[in-house]
């Protein structure tokens, strides 16, 4: 039986439940009236300055996905543009992802680390590698990472990971510092997500993958991860363990699109409902080419036109949760999705273990084929050309601003004295240590520009005092 407050995953994640909202939306696609009230209920509320928004049910969200009519299609991705505007603005976060070790347990069959995948050579950086690692991504001007490994208890056991964020930490090259480690590691206790909130973690992310359960078990067909239940109620012991910025995601191509999309929001909503915070970020990769991988295999692949649907329904539907999109797309469709929706990307991204120190880019262990190859410093410069103000910010985690305190900011509108000057503040940071020459001229035009849009007074006179100082050589500021 469907109960969103249930702490089982086969009751918050009903299949039942999915199956009846899906024939809902199906009956429904081609009613105009119900969908036009439905792009009603999620339209941004104004009072003054202060923007709200209500998001929608995974049944009225269905609805829309369901939906084929053009003229629809495009009122879903001007309320989307209009959402994301309203609560991101420009600012576009950047991340890049650290891979620590391929070693895998598991047999997942649409990854290159499954355990019988004999010709990817295992790597597994040491605490020196790491150091190199993490000097190479604070030389291209990183300031935040995501962490990535394999599941292997005896390989990369939790005081391997913790050993590791301690490193990452700890390193200060030149102006360089990582200032958030977000991590992306297999499903774990309480008691692990406990020391990994010790450790001054970020968000801890996991890809559901899949949330049917059937293909869940087929997909996953050995190994700690073919238990549905326990990795689909990770979250909740992520939050019992008291970290609480959580990330979810679904790697599209597995399973139909439509069903994996009611069955994510079935899941934010729970999130919602039991911890009273939704996901902080909503990840949307797909399956990729990779070792031993044909995407082709698997039945569900989904086109461009349809990726950006999802994208600018995830937006509308749980306006206050970042998306986020990695180098697994395309500059070009990129593009696309930074307007409806997404509000993090990386960039220079290197998946194979130990990749960002070599000349090269290595492709030997790579965990999926990457497409967008650019540089930090072309993603920083496309970002600028496109409009968008890139951001290196970490503030809010580090003063605190995490969980429902960081959703009351962002629903009351405030976040909007913090974010966009500290995105001018770390992006001032970037121009002065690692930009070229075009990126920091298009850049200081940028921030000059921006700051005149900062209205409250106080805030700007701040601003401008620390973009000086920033000039003058100092760093880390932040509101
Ligand atoms: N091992 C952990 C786990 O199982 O959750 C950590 C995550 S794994 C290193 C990162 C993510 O890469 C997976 O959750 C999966 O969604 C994604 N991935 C795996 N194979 C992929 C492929 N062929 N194409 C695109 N993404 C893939």
């Amino acid at each position: 039986m469907y109960n969103k407050k249930s702490m089982k995953a086969e009751e918050f994640i009903d299949h039942e439940e999915v199956l009846r909202t899906l024939d809902y939306a199906e009956k429904n696609k081609n009613n105009l009236e119900l969908i036009e009230k439905i792009l009603d209920k999620a339209r941004p509320v104004r009072n003054g300055k202060q923007v709200h928004c209500n998001g929608l049910s995974h049944e009225d969200a269905s609805v829309l996905m369901a939906c084929e009519d053009k003229d629809v299609l495009s009122k879903i991705y001007k309320l989307a543009e209009e959402i994301k505007e309203a609560f991101y603005g420009d600012r576009i976060v950047i991340f890049a992802p650290l891979y620590l070790s391929n070693y895998c347990v598991n047999g997942c069959v649409y990854c290159p680390y499954h355990y019988k995948n004999k010709h990817i050579p295992r790597k597994k950086l040491t605490q020196e590698e790491v150091k190199a690692e993490v000097i190479a991504l604070q030389d291209m001007g990183h300031k935040r990472l995501a962490i990535e490994s394999g599941e292997d208890p005896i390989n990369n056991p939790i005081e391997y990971i913790l050993e590791c964020i301690k490193t990452i930490y700890s390193i200060k090259h030149k102006n360089g510092a990582i200032r958030r480690v977000n991590v992306n590691i297999a499903a774990t206790t309480v008691e692990n997500y406990r020391l990994l909130k010790e450790a001054g973690i970020g968000t801890y992310i996991l890809f559901q993958e899949t949330y049917n359960k059937e293909s869940y078990e087929r997909l996953h067909p050995t190994g700690p991860k073919h238990n549905y239940a326990y990795h689909t109620e990770a979250m909740d012991r992520a939050m019992e363990g008291g970290i609480d910025d959580v990330g979810l995601g679904v790697l599209f191509g597995l399973e139909t699109y439509k069903y994996e999309f009611t069955a994510l929001l079935m899941h934010a909503e729970h999130l919602e409902a039991v911890h009273g915070v939704g996901p902080h970020t909503i990840s949307v990769p797909r399956v990729k080419k990779a070792d031993d991988i044909n995407p082709n295999e698997f039945d569900n692949g989904i086109d461009d036109e349809t990726f950006a649907k999802i994208v600018a329904l995830t937006r509308i539907a749980v306006p206050y949760t970042g998306i986020i999109i990695s180098t697994r797309e395309s500059q070009q469709l990129r593009e696309k999705v930074l307007k409806l929706g997404v509000s993090q990307v990386s960039g220079a991204s290197r998946t194979s273990v130990g990749g960002y120190t070599e000349k090269e880019r290595p492709t030997d262990t790579e965990q999926f084929d990457v497409s967008d190859q650019r540089t930090l410093d072309e993603v920083v410069n496309w970002l600028i050309k496109q409009g968008y103000i890139p951001s290196f910010c970490t503030a809010c985690y580090r003063e605190g601003r995490t969980g429902d305190r960081f959703m009351s900011l962002c629903k009351t509108g405030q976040i909007q004295n913090c974010c966009h000057p500290n995105a001018l503040i770390t992006l001032k940071e970037f121009l002065m240590d690692y930009a070229s020459e075009d990126t920091r001229k298009i850049g200081k035009e940028l921030i000059e520009k921006e700051i005149h849009k900062v209205d409250n007074e106080k805030v700007k006179a701040k601003l401008t005092e620390i973009l000086k100082e920033i000039e003058e050589g100092q760093r880390d500021f932040r509101f």
